[in-house]
């Protein structure tokens, strides 16, 4: 099937609003990336599941797309169905010391809402950005904290099997990781648990937190978050800033003078931009360290040959297999 027969079918299914040759620098926090061939929002749960059966089904190539706050878009875009969920998962309940919601829900949302609920457990998901769904597949955490310590279970499908339910455990989360990728699903809804709490003090540790980051994160400008993982127990942002690499800058993409584990888009910052400043700090890092970082961000689309887009790739060039770092 063609891009043209795909989008016909699905505009005449209508689940939801369909676009053509989407820029994905509208969706993603980096204002980075290339065209998506087909971007849906499907505007309820069941015209997401009936999208996600009928795409699977047909072999069509797709993805899911949460807010694109931990992205890094090729430039050449990517040739498959995007999906967003923001519009379909949306419904949020609270229900004693249990939350369940959406995936499409905003962490910040789901924070707020334990507040006023008076329940705490989710006070360091108040500054992190992007959907629950995003945060689920990451494994996201802040101040000490991240989400394998509230998940309950979670609402899945499931390639070829459909909906089911996933227990926490199940889920394999690890370090900014879990099993979502490697098995394909896709989150629907999750169920947390939460522990009763003093709304007061639950309010000013999100404050605390609030304030945190923007005294030592750069607020204000399109950036996609921590670059790297931490190599633990070393954090990524000293070891980028003892090389002094602070104020870098590879076309618009800049080490953030801030922090220097965010790239900053200056304005018309490219992936490749962004990809050759990562090179060279993984380089230098290496080369001073002894220490090989790993992305936290994710590469979405094709390598910048158009070949596959591991990150193997991207460091070492496509089909040259793994090489030292800075050859
Ligand atoms: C300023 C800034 C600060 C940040 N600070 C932190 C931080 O403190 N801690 C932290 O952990 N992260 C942080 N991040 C990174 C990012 O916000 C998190 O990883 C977030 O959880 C990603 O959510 P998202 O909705 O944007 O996911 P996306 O970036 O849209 O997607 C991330 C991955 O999840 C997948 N995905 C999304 N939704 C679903 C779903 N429903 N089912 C299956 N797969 C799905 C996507 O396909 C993709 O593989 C920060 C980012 C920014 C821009």
């Amino acid at each position: 099937m063609n891009a043209t027969q795909v989008i016909d079918a699905l505009r005449e299914f209508n689940l939801g609003t369909v676009m053509e040759n989407e820029p994905l620098s509208r969706h993603t926090s980096f204002r980075i990336g290339g065209p998506a061939t087909v971007y849906v929002q499907p505007s309820c749960e069941a015209d997401l599941i009936q999208l996600l059966n009928w795409v699977y089904g047909n072999q069509i190539p797709y993805f899911i797309l949460g807010q694109g706050t931990n992205l890094l878009v090729s430039d050449h875009g990517l040739d498959a169905v995007v999906i967003s969920t923001s519009r379909a998962l949306r419904d949020v309940r609270v229900e004693g010391l249990r939350m369940t919601a959406g995936t499409g829900v905003l962490l910040t949302k789901l924070a707020h809402k334990a507040h006023q609920a008076s329940l705490k457990g989710l006070e360091f998901a108040v500054s992190i950005p992007g959907t629950l769904g995003g945060a689920l597949v990451m494994n996201a955490g802040a101040h000490g904290s991240e989400m394998v310590q509230v998940v309950d279970h979670i609402k899945i499908w499931e390639p070829g099997t459909g909906l089911r339910i996933l227990n926490a455990a199940e889920a394999g989360f690890a370090y900014r990781q879990s099993r979502f990728m490697e098995h394909h699903w896709i989150a629907i809804e999750a169920s947390m648990i939460l522990k009763s709490g003093n709304s007061e003090e639950i309010l000013s540790t999100m404050q605390h937190f609030m304030n945190y980051r923007k005294n030592t994160q750069p607020v204000g400008h399109a950036n996609a978050g921590s670059v790297f993982k931490n190599p633990q127990p070393e954090f990524a942002g000293r070891l980028i800033d003892g090389i002094g690499a602070k104020g870098w800058r590879v076309g618009d993409a800049i080490i953030s003078p801030v922090h220097a584990n965010f790239i900053v888009n200056g304005g018309r910052a490219r992936a490749c931009d962004v990809l050759a400043l990562m090179r060279r700090i993984r380089c230098r890092v290496f080369q001073r360290y002894l220490i090989l970082l790993q992305p936290e961000l994710r590469w979405i689309g094709p390598g910048e040959g158009g070949g596959e887009g591991t990150w193997e790739n991207l460091w070492y060039g496509e089909g040259a297999g793994l090489k030292e770092p800075c050859e």
